[in-house]
């Protein structure tokens, strides 16, 4: 079966400035209606953790889920 894998996004360190969106191969992750990032697609990510190195402010972790 293929990996899961959870994507946290800490909205108060998040200042939307869409590196993350940008950079995700799998189109994950959007800004919601207060220009936050959001997982939008967790069930497409690959755990590949280019949001999470690109996010200047830390704000995003992948784990792989059980
Ligand atoms: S780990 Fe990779 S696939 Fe998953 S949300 Fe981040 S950039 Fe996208
Ligand atoms: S790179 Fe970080 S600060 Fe920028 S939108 Fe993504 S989670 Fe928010």
């Amino acid at each position: 079966m293929a990996k899961r894998f959870s994507v946290k996004i800490s909205k108060s360190w998040c200042k939307g400035c869409g590196l993350c969106i940008g950079i995700c191969p799998k189109k994950v992750l959007e800004l919601d209606g207060q220009v936050k990032c959001e997982p939008v697609r967790p069930e497409d990510c690959i755990g590949c953790r280019q949001c999470e190195n690109v996010c200047p402010d830390f704000a995003i972790t992948v784990k792989e889920s059980e």
